[in-house]
């Protein structure tokens, strides 16, 4: 996940409601399956403690691609590496024919110092844009790769019987390349991950922090779309005293904020769905009697819907220009394209509905809104996706912090949970309805 501000939200907000009763007659998974769920636990709680204590950076995850890549090798899969910079995908062929399903992890870390008291704590430090910084699994991937491995594991023991292909996807870099690279989904996508194999469906959870062993889940837009977007206000300078000598660009980036903000109250369709305009910053002049010459201002744009987001985008534009057209200054807009609006598909959402009840029973919850953006948006743009969240809440509330804060901690307890999840979503959407 991509910026936590929503972390907190949903903390406070989520809505404990089970979407349906548990129907206590059946499994989560056969006997059989989950006997194999049962063998790899103590593996996958190893793999994440490991994986924890020793956390890379997006595009540096060097040493956890190698334990990822010889764990599948070790499977028997077809496995590439290398993919945008550390990607790994395995490719596990069953016995039967089928559809082709891809389970995806993210594999990076956040330079952040960990402050949370475990035996398995990091203590790793490095250098992220010139400065000497903690690392740490502050967003919870360690658990999203150990749950995939585990997974991986399951299936691959049942490889003869598997009705279809499940590919595995381990991607660097979700929460964003280092200065100066590319990275991450859209990069696993352009090195062409779908062009050999394209998946008919794709899955991802994170984990977040609501009550471990909770899955949270939505039909259409979950997370938002993150774009970025910077104004620049060109007026004309002249004496504080004597303001009609000049164009005063700070009064006019003024009325641009507040013009901005009637992009969501006023011209979007409030009932569509929820947007965000925030203006973040506004930097111009140096005194107090000199009207400077131009105002730069930056901020962030997020909604979940992607029409809404290009109008967004055109609203943006034209408010700026046209408040600083209307006081003879000129203003220069830049949206900068970040992360998609995460959409699960409706149908295979709602089909995989039964799924997720099976394996959580009346905790399986409909996810709020999440502000925060995830670069599976675009893997779940070229197929169908559902990306869902899983509870790693312990009970003690003191423990329980949102993603990117140096507190940030996962209960283990969640961990099988996971496992099943992914196994049972690949098997049922392999078998078909
Ligand atoms: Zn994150
Ligand atoms: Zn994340």
């Amino acid at each position: 996940m991509l910026l936590l501000s929503a972390a907190t939200v949903l903390v406070t907000n989520i809505v404990m409601a089970p979407v349906h009763a548990q129907n206590p007659s059946q499994p989560a998974l056969p006997d059989n399956v989950q006997a194999r769920v049962d063998d790899v636990m103590p593996d996958v709680v190893a793999w994440r403690r490991d994986f924890h204590q020793h956390p890379e950076l997006g595009n540096r995850e060097f040493r956890t691609a190698g334990i990822i890549a010889e764990h599948l090798e070790s499977l028997g899969m077809e496995v590439e590496t290398g993919i945008a910079h550390t990607g790994v995908v395995g490719v596990l062929r069953g016995g039967q024919p089928g559809p082709v399903v891809a389970l995806r992890a993210d594999m990076d870390a956040l330079p952040v110092e960990e402050r949370v008291d475990l035996p398995f704590a990091s203590q790793v430090t490095t250098q992220y844009n010139g400065q000497e910084v903690g690392v740490m699994h502050a967003c919870g991937h360690d658990n999203h790769m150990a749950i995939l491995m585990g997974a991986a594991s399951v299936l691959a023991g049942m490889q003869a019987e598997l009705p279809g292909t499940v590919m595995f996807i381990f991607q660097p870099a979700e929460e964003g390349a280092p200065e100066g690279e590319e990275g991450g989904a859209e990069l696993m996508l352009a090195e062409g991950i779908f062009d050999a194999m394209r998946p008919d469906a794709v899955f991802g959870l994170h984990v977040w922090p609501i009550p471990a062993g909770v899955i949270a889940v939505r039909e259409g837009g979950t997370m938002a779309s993150s774009d970025s977007f910077s104004i620049t206000v060109q007026g004309q300078q002249t004496h504080g005293a004597a303001p009609w000598a000049g164009i005063d660009p700070i009064v006019v980036a003024s009325q641009i904020v507040m013009g901005l903000q009637t992009i969501p109250s006023r011209q979007l369709n409030a009932t569509t769905t929820p947007s965000i305009v925030t203006v973040g910053a506004i930097n111009g002049g140096l005194r107090s009697n000199i009207i400077p010459d131009s105002v730069e201002m930056i901020g962030t744009l997020r909604t979940f819907d992607a029409d809404t987001r290009t109008q967004i985008h055109q609203r943006v534009t034209r408010t700026a220009e046209q408040i600083a057209a209307s006081a003879g200054a000129t203003a220069e807009v830049e949206i900068n394209l970040g992360y998609p609006v995460t959409a699960n598909d409706p149908d295979l959402t709602r089909a995989m509905q039964p799924t997720l009840q099976r394996v959580v029973g009346d905790r399986l919850t409909e996810s709020p809104l999440i502000t925060g953006a995830e670069d599976f948006s675009y893997y779940a743009n070229e197929v169908p996706g559902m990306f869902f969240f899983l509870g790693i809440a312990a009970d003690d509330p003191e423990m329980v912090y949102p993603n990117h804060s140096p507190f940030f901690y996962a209960d283990e307890s969640a961990l099988p949970v996971g496992v099943q999840a992914m196994t049972a979503l690949a098997l049922d959407f392999l078998s078909g309805p």
